[in-house]
């Protein structure tokens, strides 16, 4: 399983529809100060599902959509896509190719897509459970959450681990049907 491309459109500073493509190996993106690398790492965050507004240098959920510049109107809803190569099922989905897609508007109206159709948040997260992809994965290390890492509490650091050994799934379960 390999991140194949994302799509923004509204999405903070990137205003048209861009498409950044991403191959096996290592891809470095490059550019000057402000000029939006970290809002692409803040893209995949938000298209897993990130709620912290906090989380992506914002200070609240809105402050994702295109707020204008100079000569730039600003515009009414951001959109985020992330397409994943699924060939050897690590996403227990049938489909070899995986895109999802979260968008929200001013309105604060919002909506998640797996591969087109409508989904709740919570099939998200499922969707990512055990891949260290999810928003709470360790596929992004963030500035600073190395530290986070070292110096958190046990419990915390216990979730990372579970997350690696892909039991948590089973917790979830495990959790849900003691509820019931
Ligand atoms: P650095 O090298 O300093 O880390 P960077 O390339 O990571 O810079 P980002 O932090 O990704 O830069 O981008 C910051 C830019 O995104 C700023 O110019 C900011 O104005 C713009 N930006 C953030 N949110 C929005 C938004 N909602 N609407 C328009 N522009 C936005
Ligand atoms: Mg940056």
């Amino acid at each position: 399983m390999y991140l194949k491309s994302i799509e923004v459109q509204g999405f903070k500073s990137f205003v048209h529809k861009t498409v950044l493509e991403f191959h096996n190996g290592i891809t470095g993106i490059v550019g000057p100060n402000g000029s939006g690398k970290s809002n692409v790492a803040d893209a995949v965050r938000w298209v897993l599902g990130e709620q912290r507004a906090k989380q992506l240098r914002g200070s609240n959920m809105q402050d994702v959509i295109f707020a204008g510049t100079e000569n730039r109107k600003p515009l009414g809803f951001a959109s985020v896509a992330i397409t994943l190569d699924n060939a050897d099922h690590q996403l227990p989905i049938e489909y070899e190719e995986v895109t999802v897609t979260r968008r929200v508007y001013r309105s604060g109206e919002s909506e998640y897509l797996i591969n087109g159709s409508g989904c709740r948040l919570k099939d998200v997260y499922e969707l990512f459970y055990d891949t260290g992809i999810g928003k709470e994965g360790y596929s992004i290390i963030g500035q600073g959450q190395i530290d986070r890492i070292l110096s958190g509490k046990p419990e915390e650091r216990r979730e990372l681990f579970d997350e690696a050994a892909g039991i948590v799934k089973f917790k979830r379960r495990k959790a849900t049907a003691q509820k019931k």
